[in-house]
């Protein structure tokens, strides 16, 4: 009585925890009624479980339930209940779409949206997790363009209509856009780029691939080599360290000038930053003074800033302790810049000296 084989099917299952926002896609009630019900009509299948204390993720549940009796919908929707891997195994293999609507940007991976990719289902979702990374117009769809409001109610808004128009605009005239033998070109060209393009990327036997080559690998031969002779290496960036973290908080950072302070950059133009920075008893050699620059957005905030190393010129002219460092770093992109200046530890062939934990930002 429920569900038709023929009918456009979009699956949604997960952990009903608030963050993946499973109402979403009732928000507009009468709007999506008339989509379930329309001449080229879509069908919902729906499971999940929530935390046996999420208040919250179990009242989304009785919602989708709830609307799901309606007269209207009832043949058009379904809920599975007790969410295990045999019913996400039958759900990412038996739907057409696979909608995740996650608040960005607090999706880690979206597993699901892989399985169901690797049977060629298409995948709707907000640019979060791995769909952020994945998404081309060639392999499924994008909720939004990745923005992030402030107003979590007008975000829920934009977002569960962009739902509406893609179903209505872009989803279901693709779908039942049949030649003459009743095949979706369109459609099934789509689920083979996902096959095809998504599967080597997505897998297993990549990420471990990746992690062995970019981490496991070299951090077991960062250890080999502080480890040998007795840990004669080990021993030494501990000595190091232990020096430079006892004079850490002496250190302080004078006025930043550049090019007269002038913000005023175009594109071409040579910044040239000076600042003095103390450092006492640590020596030069021992720290990276950086000026730390980039594009501010809408909030003044320095967004995909970039450190560039400045370089000692000079003693500093306030005395003992203080040198005078500098860059001249050129105007590659328009837009407001913003910078600041930080001081990192550095230490020999050492790359990622933040793990130290030691980081002191101009105070501005
Ligand atoms: C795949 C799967 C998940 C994880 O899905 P996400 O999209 O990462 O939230 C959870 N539960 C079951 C039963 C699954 O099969």
């Amino acid at each position: 009585q429920v569900l038709d084989p023929e009918v456009l099917t979009i699956g949604f299952a997960r952990r009903f925890a608030t963050y993946k926002r499973a109402t979403l896609l009732l928000s507009d009630k009468e709007r999506l009624l008339r989509i379930l019900n329309g001449p080229r009509p879509v069908q919902f299948v729906f499971a999940g479980k929530a935390h046996p204390h999420d208040v919250a993720g179990k009242d989304f549940i009785r919602q989708l339930v709830h609307f799901a009796t309606d007269a209207n919908c009832r043949h058009r929707m379904v809920f599975l209940e007790d969410y295990d891997m045999v019913i996400g195994r039958y759900m990412t293999q038996g739907v057409d779409v696979w909608l995740n609507t996650p608040r960005r940007p607090l999706e880690a991976s979206g597993t699901s949206g892989m399985k169901a990719s690797l049977n060629g289902v298409l995948n709707m979702s907000v640019l979060d997790g791995w769909w952020d990374e994945a998404y081309t117009p060639e392999v499924g769809w994008a909720i939004g363009n990745g923005e992030v409001y402030k107003d979590t109610e007008l975000q829920d808004y934009i977002e569960s209509s962009a739902i509406y128009d893609l179903l209505e605009h872009d989803l279901i005239p693709t779908f039942y856009d049949r030649s003459v033998d009743d095949v979706p070109r369109e459609w099934t060209a789509r689920m083979k780029s996902c096959i095809a393009t998504l599967n080597p990327a997505f897998s297993m036997a990549r990420t471990v691939k990746d992690y062995t080559e970019s981490f496991y690998q070299p951090a077991l031969e960062q250890h080999r080599a502080l480890a040998a002779d007795q840990y004669h290496a080990g021993r030494e960036v501990a000595q190091w360290l232990g020096n430079l973290k006892n004079h850490w908080n002496t250190l302080a950072i004078g006025d930043i000038v550049a090019n007269g302070n002038d913000t005023e950059f175009k594109v071409g133009d040579t910044m040239h930053v000076v600042v003095e920075v103390f450092l006492g008893e640590i020596t030069p050699a021992d720290v990276a003074v950086q000026l730390f620059e980039g594009v501010l957005d809408a909030e003044s905030v320095i967004s995909d800033g970039q450190p560039h190393r400045m370089m000692r010129v000079d003693d500093g002219a306030r005395g003992k302790g203080w040198h005078q460092f500098r860059v001249d770093v050129p105007c590659l992109v328009t837009g407001r810049h913003g910078y600041t200046v930080r001081v990192v530890p550095h230490y020999k062939g050492w790359e990622n000296t933040l793990r130290f934990g030691l980081i002191r930002w101009a105070q501005v």
